[in-house]
C-alpha cells in the first residue's frame, strides 16, 4: 500500500504538470491545488483512487469552447466580445454550471469554476456533472436593449453546445433573471422547442423555481448555522459582515436576518456600506434590482445609521461571522488577520473561492469555523437541479417544498463533509471533507464509466 507521503509527491507531480500544461491561468492553478493538495488520504487508503489516469482525466475538462459573440451597442457600433463553455465532467448527470458576465472573465477563471463546480455538484447527491461559461462582456452601463442583443449572440453559437440531457447553464455574477430570460427567448426561437430544462434560473411563471434567487444566499446561511450548531452556538444575536450586493449576497443577508443574526454591511467593486443597524433590504434590493445602482446610494439614502466607505473591504469592521459573497479571492491573509483580532467565530463562502489559501490557513490554525464555497454556496446549484426536475414533470413546487429540500440538502452536505473529514483524520477541517466526499463520488462514477 502507498503511504500519505509517497501518494503527495504523486499529487505534487501531477499539480507541476497541471502549470506546465495550462499556462497563465492562476486561478485554476489554484483552484487545483485546493482540491489535490487535500486527497493524499484518501488517495492512499483506496488503491482504486490511485488508478493512472484518474486523476488527470479529472483535471482535464472533457470540452473547452471558445467562441466570438458580436454585437451592436445603442449607437450602431459594433463590438466584439469572447464566450466560454466548459464542459468539464458529466460522469454524474449533463454539464451544470452558471454563466458569468464580468470584464475579468477568461479561459482560466472558467476553468477554476468549472473544476470547483464538479465537487460541488457531487456533494448535493444530485445528478448532475461540472461546467461554468461565460465571457468579458461587462454588462454595467449597458441598457435593456444592448443586454438583449448581446445575449442573443451569445446564445446564437452556446445553443448547439447545450441542451437539457447535455449541459444545463444558469446565472453567475452579472447574469440574473433578465439575462436568463433573453437566453432563453433566443435558444427558444433558434431551436423551435420549448426545452425549459436547457436553462435554470428562469423566471416564475415560464418555468423558473420558487426559491431559486434566494437558494444560494440561503444555503449558505444554513451552512454556517449548522457550523455554528456544532460548536454549540447558533444565528441569533451575531453580527455578521457579508460582502457584495448581487444575488447571493442580497439573499444572505435576507436569511441571517429571518434567523436573529444582524448582517451590517454590503459592498460592491467601488466600496463597502456599514449600517449598525443591519442592512435595510428593501432599500438595498430598489438601489441594486430595480435601479441598478452603486452602494453610495444606499449610505445616502438610508440615513445616520449607515456609512459609505470607499475601496474598502467590509473584513475591518468587527463581527462573529463573516460571509464573502462577491468574488474569488476577495479575502487575503491581512483580511483573515483583521478578522481574527476581531474575534471572528466562523467564516462561511457564499462566492467561490473568494478567500486566498493563506487566509484560508490562518482561519483554520485559529481555530475558526470555515466553509468552502464548493459546501457551503451549493444550494443554488442544488435548487436549479430541483428546477431541472419540476421542468421534467411539468410542475412547480410550493415555496416551502423547495425550502424544505434546501435545508435537507444543505444539512446532508454539512454532515458529509463533516464526518468525511474525521474518518480522513481531519477533525472540523471541511475544506478536507467537502474535497474528499465530492472526489469519492465522482471518482467511483468515472472508474465504474471506464476510461473516457
Ligand atoms: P452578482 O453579479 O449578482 O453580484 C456580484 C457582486 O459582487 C456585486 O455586488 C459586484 O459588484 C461584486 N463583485 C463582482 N466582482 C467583483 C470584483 N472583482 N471586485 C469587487 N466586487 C465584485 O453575482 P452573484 O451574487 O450571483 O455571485 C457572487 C458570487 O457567488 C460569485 O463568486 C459566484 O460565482 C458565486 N455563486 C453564485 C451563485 C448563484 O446562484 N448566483 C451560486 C454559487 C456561487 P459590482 O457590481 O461593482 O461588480
Amino acid at each position: 500500500m502507498t503511504t500519505r507521503s509517497e501518494t503527495q509527491t504523486t499529487l505534487d507531480h501531477l499539480l507541476t504538470e497541471i502549470e506546465h500544461r495550462n499556462p497563465a491561468q492562476p486561478e485554476f492553478h489554484q483552484a487545483a491545488h485546493e482540491v489535490l493538495e487535500t486527497l493524499a488520504p484518501v488517495v492512499a487508503a483506496r488503491p482504486e483512487y490511485a488508478e493512472p489516469g484518474l486523476i488527470e482525466r479529472l483535471v482535464e475538462p472533457e470540452r473547452q469552447v471558445i467562441f466570438r459573440v458580436p454585437w451592436q451597442d445603442d449607437q450602431g457600433r459594433v463590438r466584439v466580445n469572447r464566450g466560454f463553455r466548459v464542459e468539464f465532467n458529466s460522469a454524474l448527470g449533463p454539464y451544470k454550471g452558471g454563466l458569468r458576465f464580468h470584464p475579468s472573465v477568461n479561459l482560466g477563471v472558467i476553468k477554476f469554476l468549472g473544476f470547483e463546480q464538479i465537487f460541488k455538484n457531487a456533494l448535493t447527491g444530485l445528478g448532475i456533472g461540472g461546467g461554468k461559461g461565460g465571457s468579458d462582456f461587462d454588462p454595467h452601463g449597458r441598457s435593456d436593449a444592448e443586454v438583449m442583443r448581446f445575449c442573443q449572440s451569445f446564445m446564437t453559437e452556446l445553443y448547439r453546445h447545450i441542451g437539457e440531457h447535455t449541459d444545463v447553464p444558469a446565472g453567475d455574477i452579472g447574469v440574473g433573471g433578465r439575462e436568463i430570460g433573453y437566453l432563453f427567448g433566443q435558444y427558444r426561437r433558434i431551436t423551435n422547442r420549448w426545452e425549459a430544462g436547457v436553462l435554470t434560473g428562469k423566471g416564475q411563471g415560464w418555468g423558473g423555481s420558487l426559491i431559486r434567487p434566494e437558494a444560494t444566499g440561503y444555503g449558505n446561511v444554513l451552512f454556517a448555522a449548522a457550523m455554528l450548531r456544532e460548536r454549540g452556538e447558533d444565528l441569533e444575536g451575531q453580527t455578521a459582515v457579508v460582502s457584495g450586493s448581487g444575488n447571493v449576497a442580497i439573499y444572505t443577508i435576507e436569511k441571517l436576518t429571518a434567523l436573529g443574526a444582524n448582517a451590517i454591511t454590503c459592498s460592491d467593486s467601488s466600496g463597502y456600506v456599514v449600517d449598525e443597524k443591519g442592512i435595510d433590504l428593501d432599500l438595498l434590493k430598489q438601489i441594486k434590482e430595480v435601479e441598478r445602482g452603486r452602494v453610495d446610494a444606499y449610505a445616502e439614502r438610508r440615513g445616520a445609521s449607515a456609512r459609505f466607505v470607499p475601496g474598502g473591504r467590509v473584513w475591518e469592521v468587527p463581527a462573529d461571522l463573516a460571509l464573502p459573497s462577491a468574488t474569488q479571492n476577495e479575502l487575503d491573509e491581512a483580511d483573515a488577520e483583521a478578522l481574527i483580532r476581531n474575534g471572528v467565530k466562523a467564516v462561511s463562502e457564499g462566492a467561490n473561492m473568494p478567500t486566498t489559501p493563506e487566509a484560508v490557513h490562518l482561519l483554520q490554525k485559529a481555530g475558526v469555523a470555515f466553509g468552502p464555497g464548493k459546501a457551503a454556496n451549493a444550494g443554488g446549484v442544488a435548487v436549479s437541479a430541483l428546477e431541472m426536475a419540476q421542468n421534467h414533470a411539468r410542475t412547480s413546487w410550493t415555496a416551502t417544498r423547495v425550502e424544505e429540500e434546501l435545508t435537507h440538502i444543505m444539512n446532508d452536505i454539512h454532515t458529509t463533509c463533516h464526518e468525511t473529514a474525521e474518518r480522513y483524520g481531519a477533525p472540523g477541517d471541511y475544506v478536507t471533507g467537502a474535497n474528499i466526499a465530492g472526489f469519492e463520488r465522482v471518482a467511483d462514477a468515472m472508474l465504474a464509466q471506464g476510461v473516457i
